[in-house]
């Protein structure tokens, strides 16, 4: 069960692997994530669900080494099984024909983007995509979008590939072109910082947003408050009433204050895993 059946390494810390999931594949829709275990006494670690195939049963997760659990994650290889996996998790993405749509992703929110923007194809929207990253290296799945989307604009900060730029500075031209104002909605999943000034761009020009939080979140079921986000003035879990959100009624400053909360127990648990690595 949940047999590692290929890794990709895209990056330095940058990792997709094929995960043989049976019931997860058979369910899954695109926005949807899962809790992964690496081992017994691991930590629960929410991931995105890339991509699924339904026939071969298996799911696709694409994931950063941001500390502890994920750089234990990368140490796993083909063939190592997870100690488990539960989902899928959360509601799906909200899926209509809209019309012309724009799905951002930053990071690793370009894995997370794809499965949205290939059911907003599917559903007969005219799909614009734009994914960004630091630099050409951190580029990935860029194959994957252009087959489900109408037109892609790739941006990386430094330039080295694609447009010099973030992806807002790809979005502020296309709204500002959109004589017709016919962009019906925005998705944009990436960085939580991405994901305001996202949120903060469209509000000027009046476009629904939907943005995927990425909460500190623990047991994902909707117990234990820790992914607890304002939007609107009330209080969502992002787990169970989310992870997507109107970007333009999240409480950014409060969302984001809580990512930082457990920074110096990140930092002492990545360093003891790492000393006892080597
Ligand atoms: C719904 C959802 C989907 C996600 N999808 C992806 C994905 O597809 N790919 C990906 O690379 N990352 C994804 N993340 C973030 C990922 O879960 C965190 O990077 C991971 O849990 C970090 O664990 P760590 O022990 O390696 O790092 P730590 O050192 O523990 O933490 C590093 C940073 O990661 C975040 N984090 C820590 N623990 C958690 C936790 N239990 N839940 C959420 N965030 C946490 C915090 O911002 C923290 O500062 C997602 C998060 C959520 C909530």
């Amino acid at each position: 069960m949940y047999k590692i059946e290929s890794k990709i390494k895209y990056a330095e810390g940058l990792y997709g692997i094929w995960v043989d999931a049976q019931y997860v594949a058979e369910k899954v829709e695109p926005g949807q994530f899962v809790m992964v275990m690496t081992h017994e006494k691991g930590e629960r670690i929410p991931l995105t669900i890339a991509d699924y195939d339904r026939s071969g049963k298996k799911i696709f997760l694409v994931f950063l080494v941001a500390g502890k659990s994920t750089a234990q994650l990368a140490d796993m290889n083909e063939g190592d099984e997870l100690f488990s996996l539960v989902g899928p998790l959360g509601k799906q993405s909200e899926i209509e024909n809209y019309g012309r749509v724009v799905c951002v992703g930053g990071g690793t929110g370009i894995a997370a983007i794809h499965p949205i923007a290939r059911s907003l194809k599917e559903a007969g929207n005219e799909v614009i995509s734009i994914i960004g990253a630091k630099n050409k290296g951190l580029i990935f799945m860029e194959e994957d979008i252009r087959k489900v989307s109408d037109k892609v604009i790739v941006t990386t900060d430094d330039g080295s590939y694609g447009r010099k730029g973030f992806v807002t500075d790809a979005l502020k031209d296309l709204l500002d072109n959109d004589e017709e104002e016919d962009i019906a909605r925005v998705w944009a999943v990436g960085p939580a910082i991405m994901m305001k000034n996202v949120a903060l761009l469209t509000r000027g020009y009046n476009v629904k947003t939907i943005v995927s939080l990425n909460a500190i979140m623990v047991d994902a079921t909707g117990m234990c408050g820790t992914c607890r986000v304002t939007v609107g003035e009330e209080t969502k879990l992002t787990c169970v009433d989310g992870p997507e959100f109107d970007g333009h009624l999240v409480d950014w400053s409060e969302f984001m204050n809580r990512l930082m909360r457990y920074k110096p127990q990140e930092k002492i648990a990545m360093d003891l895993y790492m000393k006892r690595r080597q």
